[in-house]
């Protein structure tokens, strides 16, 4: 069969090779020091397991409404009302990740020629979103800040752009959002008639000192854009429940914005996914009663520690949530990225090389989400290869 003739050049124009190589060469190891890992490494608290448990056992295992079961719904709205100060009603729909939200949003508003703005680094599902749907990612450097700030965003603003996409906390730098970025970026939005896409999925991990400290310039952090405006009026807030919860796996997100927009990606549910998983829907009924305080203190400890050792060797802008730091490979090695995740693999190390995330490969993302012994021994690794040591 003529393969090439079949496939699309949506499909065949993804290039996975990069996060690929990681893994493959993670596989030749035997008990590896894996900081690659984009999930939690805490179990799923009790609750949450039993309230799935509870809804396979209570037959709840059908359809569900295509925008979520009401009661889920609802509390996703008293959990917006209550973090971002936003009105009950706000629009809601539940959907299969958080990926599926994004998915969802892109297919709406993104058609052949259209353009969508976020940073690099990026989420590497931004930019084959955009492709996706036949649309332009315009791609703004952040180095060496990670900071997605108007200023950045207003001299690539066209005709064309339909949607601005903030990641705060970010992946992979970790980096929270100012204030200011958060008003400054919204206003331009609302200015030029642009959606502001703000993916939230590590809410939940912005550290406590990152959620009251403030920067150079007095600028408190801001992980929702929501919080600054109150409402919903030219935004779409994406969240998740897979790593707040540790439930990756459940595929569960939601997102909340204008009605017109709500509406839009409701009937695209209907007919593409059809609902999120009914199941995990009643699971993650029992998840916003759950404290994560202790995990995400957890995490904050280890981020302390990965700067405390990886600043002595490389510059890392200072994660304020999430859990993965975006560290530099010493240009004194003349290494990528790439040859420098190469490098840890041969001491058991495995990491995610930056040009993955972006359009240059000097730096690689490490992921603190393992346990802490092994997180330990992973840091002397790659400081010892940041410092040149060999072999
Ligand atoms: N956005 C960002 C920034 C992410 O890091 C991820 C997952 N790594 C997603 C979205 C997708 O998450 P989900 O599993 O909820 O689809």
């Amino acid at each position: 069969m003529d393969f090439d003739r079949l496939i699309a050049d949506r499909a065949s124009g993804i290039d996975a090779s990069g996060i690929r190589r990681a893994f493959e060469l993670g596989a030749t190891l035997t008990d590896p020091v894996n900081l690659s890992i984009g999930q939690p490494d805490f179990p799923v608290p009790e609750a949450i397991k039993r309230a799935a448990i509870d809804a396979i056992e209570a037959e709840r295992n059908g359809y569900t409404l295509s925008g979520g079961i009401p009661p889920l719904r609802r509390a996703c709205n008293a959990r917006l009302a209550s973090d971002l100060g936003w009105p009950e009603e706000a629009p809601v729909i539940v959907t299969g990740g958080t990926s599926g939200a994004l998915l969802l949003a892109a297919l709406t508003l993104l058609g052949p020629d259209d353009e969508i703005v976020f940073a690099d680094p990026y989420f590497p599902m931004y930019p084959v979103l955009a492709k996706l749907c036949g649309a332009k990612p315009v791609i703004v450097d952040t180095y060496p800040d990670f900071r997605l700030t108007a200023e950045r965003v207003a001299p690539v603003i066209t005709e064309r752009t339909k949607a601005v996409l903030l990641n705060s906390p970010g992946n992979p730098t970790g980096v929270v959002a100012t204030q200011r970025d958060c008003e400054e970026l919204l206003a331009l939005c609302r200015e030029k008639n642009v959606l502001l896409i703000s993916d939230e999925i590590y809410d939940e991990f912005t550290f406590p000192d990152a959620r009251t400290a403030t920067d150079a310039s007095g600028q408190p952090a801001c992980p929702s854009p929501g919080r600054v405006a109150g409402s919903h009026d030219h935004l779409l807030v994406v969240r998740g429940f897979g790593k707040t919860y540790g439930v990756t796996g459940w595929r569960m997100g939601y997102a909340a914005g204008p009605a017109r927009i709500i509406d839009e990606l409701t009937k695209l549910q209907q007919y593409t996914f059809v609902c999120a998983p009914s199941i995990a829907q009643w699971g993650c009924m029992a998840s916003f009663e759950t404290d994560m305080s202790n995990e995400v203190s957890e995490y904050a400890r280890r981020r302390d520690r990965v700067c405390e050792v990886l600043g002595e060797v490389t510059t890392i802008s200072r994660p304020g949530g999430a859990f993965y730091a975006f560290c530099e490979v010493p240009a004194s090695l003349g290494m990528t990225g790439q040859a420098f995740m190469e490098r840890c693999v041969q001491d058991g190390v495995i990491l995610i090389p930056g040009g993955v995330f972006s359009e240059r490969d000097t730096h690689v993302r490490l992921s603190y989400a393992t346990d802490p012994a092994k997180l330990e021994r992973g840091l002397e690794v790659v400081a010892g290869a940041m410092r040149g040591a060999a072999v």
